[in-house]
């Protein structure tokens, strides 16, 4: 089945008994026994949950892993991940990341005793120089946020392979609509299902999907020792968000490759980072590993006057964090996404006081590129010169 059709029917509780075209919500806590040693298949939300099981099944499929686990929020469910480790591991993990990853690693999983290796992940003799004998996982973003750096997965996967690693891919930023890590050797894939599988701002929720078995239970007895599951109705709000991915996804980056071009053209712009352009250095290694380059665009421009001048004057364009939802946003990395990232760290990566970022979202591009034109132009006599 294509993927397109598998967003809108896969869930498989048809509830023939009533013929309702939506997965309905369970919103119970425990579960009755028919008798003594005897289950339904349901015992306690904590555990499963029948409307939470549906979005869990959807998102397998859709990643072609064995088991997906639903978690309250991606960084849940990052957090829960970390438990495969013990005191003394080492994991590699890409440089540029989201902020949240970042501090997690930096000042929860340090603290517990693992230990971290930030390295360029595009560059694969980099991460080859890293590799010691305590050495567990490589965990990387690809494309990265904010910088839009891309790692090629089959490549990574074989280094993993040869050196009995489990590789960590979070694909938030590409949904399985347009890449699949697992079919290019990742063991684990990661998601924030608040971006775009749930697709329009109003939901918190995380993946994990597994390649194995084994991931599948090691992983489920840390799911339901720690808890942080998702609840009935979010669960539900996740199956509705991910029946218009496949359009969604589309749509924006349509918009998204309408407006990068745009913005290459914009004298006050000076970098663009998008992965669809054919000058972004890691273009043929999208094409090669994904179906699409997706709908996150981050550039640089002049000054930092100009970058907060942007965004006190965007008006369609939503100055918030946050990304993959029908909304355009704008997002300013250095005090938002990544302010916990310390400021030498941010800044040799190129998180500094010009850069944006954007996703971008369904509506007209025309409409979009007027907000930008305004929010760029100089001064209000300039706007008359600005159509
Ligand atoms: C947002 C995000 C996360 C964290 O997910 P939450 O749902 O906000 O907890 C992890 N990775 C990436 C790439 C993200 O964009």
């Amino acid at each position: 089945m294509d993927l397109t059709t598998l967003c809108v029917h896969g869930a498989e509780d048809n509830t023939h008994c009533t013929g309702s075209v939506t997965v309905p919500i369970y919103q119970a806590a425990t579960f009755a026994h028919p008798g003594v040693g005897e289950s339904t298949g349901y015992d306690y939300s904590r555990l499963q949950n029948p409307t939470r099981e549906q979005v869990e099944k959807i998102i397998a499929k859709l990643e072609k892993g064995v088991d997906a686990l639903a978690f309250s929020s991606g960084m849940a469910a990052t957090t829960a991940l970390m438990e495969l480790f013990k005191i003394g591991d080492h994991i590699i993990v890409s440089d540029d990341l989201y902020g949240g990853s970042h501090r997690l690693f930096h000042y929860i999983s340090m603290k517990n005793g693992l230990f971290f290796s930030f390295v360029n992940t595009s560059n694969i003799s980099e991460v080859i120089k890293h590799i010691r004998k305590e050495t567990k996982a490589i965990y990387i973003e690809t494309p990265t946020n904010p910088m839009m750096q891309v790692t090629d997965i089959a490549a990574i996967s074989k280094i993993a392979k040869e050196n009995n690693l489990l590789l960590i891919v979070d694909n938030t930023f590409l949904t399985p609509y347009f890449q699949n890590p697992i079919d290019l050797g990742a063991d684990i894939v990661l998601h924030s299902g608040t971006k775009y599988l749930s697709g329009h701002n109003d939901t918190l929720s995380g993946f994990l999907v597994v390649r194995t078995e084994e991931l599948s239970e090691k992983l489920r007895f840390i799911y339901k020792t720690t808890g942080a599951c998702l609840s009935p109705f979010d669960s539900w709000l996740m199956i509705r968000g991910i029946k218009t991915l496949a359009v969604r996804m589309e749509k924006q980056q349509e918009n998204a490759i309408a407006l990068a071009n745009w913005l290459c053209k914009h004298p006050k712009v000076q970098d663009v980072y998008y992965v669809g352009l054919p000058t972004h250095p890691d273009y043929e290694i999208s094409r090669r590993q994904a179906r699409g380059f997706g709908a996150m665009i981050s550039f640089k421009v002049d000054s930092e006057q100009t970058a907060r001048q942007i965004l006190s004057r965007v008006k369609l364009i939503l100055y918030a964090e946050s990304l993959g939802g029908v909304e355009t946003l704008i997002t300013y990395p250095m005090l938002q996404t990544h302010a916990d990232v310390p400021q030498e760290e941010r800044e040799a990566k190129g998180i500094d006081e010009r850069l944006l970022r954007l996703s971008v979202g369904i509506e007209k591009i025309d409409d979009l590129i007027l907000d930008l034109e305004q929010a760029l132009c100089q001064d209000k006599l300039e706007i008359y010169g600005c159509d």
